[in-house]
């Protein structure tokens, strides 16, 4: 899962600022990033096995080892906003990110290979069934966040929904056309370095893209109802 990961950052806040947005959406792929950025350390490497190369994320993916960026996360949201809610709430989202993963991407362990497996492993069996599941799953999310929307009024700009729409339908589009390639791993040992760089460079984008039009202004009621208080 990919851009699934990112529909949960929008669940916390109805109308988060920039930061808290890109903190929350930077929580929402922190296996992710921290596993691309170990990459380059030769921490988190592709183990291999007789047979096809899997992938087994131990550090940043297997259950054990995902307590302790839990706690990474927590006290980050509290060093970077001053209250242990955002906290919380980071916490919350790298658990989903990695609860989701199990449900639609590669296997993982309780920690490490030699312990029991995790997750349904659609990466490498049913590669376009795992992206069907991530699109279901951001839809779901997605309808959850809007209909809150509009239940207090708040119509979203052009600029957000223009955001929406790429980095959720046309993110979601790319990885069905291209997921038989989610099951291909190289098998040399490791995630080849300028894959790393080039996946941290997309995920950086796409965390820009919409910490930028998640964060434009609402056309809202709210503001009719402010200028007709005014007048
Ligand atoms: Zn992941």
């Amino acid at each position: 899962m990919i851009a699934g990961h990112y529909a949960t950052a929008l669940v916390p806040e109805q109308a988060p600022t920039a930061p808290k947005l890109l903190f929350f959406l930077t929580a929402s792929q922190l296996p992710d990033l921290v596993w691309f950025a170990l990459t380059f350390l030769g921490l988190e490497p592709v183990h291999t096995h007789a047979g096809p190369a899997h992938l087994e994320l131990i550090v940043t993916h297997d259950l054990l080892p995902t307590l302790p960026w839990l706690a990474v996360a927590a006290i980050a949201g509290r060093a970077f906003f001053g209250e242990w809610r955002s906290g919380w709430i980071a916490a919350a989202l790298v658990a989903v990110h990695n609860a989701a993963d199990l449900l639609s991407g590669y296997p993982h362990f309780v920690a490490g290979p030699d312990t029991q497996p995790l997750g349904f492993g659609l990466y490498y069996s049913a590669p376009h069934g795992a992206v069907a599941i991530e699109a279901a799953f951001a839809a779901a999310v997605l309808t959850w966040v809007v209909n809150r929307e509009r239940q207090h009024g708040l119509t979203r700009s052009g600029m957000t929904w223009a955001g929406r729409a790429l980095i959720f339908g046309v993110g979601i589009a790319t990885s069905f056309a291209t997921a038989p390639s989610l099951g291909d791993l190289p098998p040399n040992g490791t995630l080849p370095v300028s894959m790393a760089a080039g996946l941290l460079l997309l995920y950086s984008t796409q965390i820009a893209v919409l910490t930028w039009t998640e964060s434009r202004p609402a056309v809202a009621a709210q503001v009719a109802r402010t200028a007709a208080g005014v007048s």
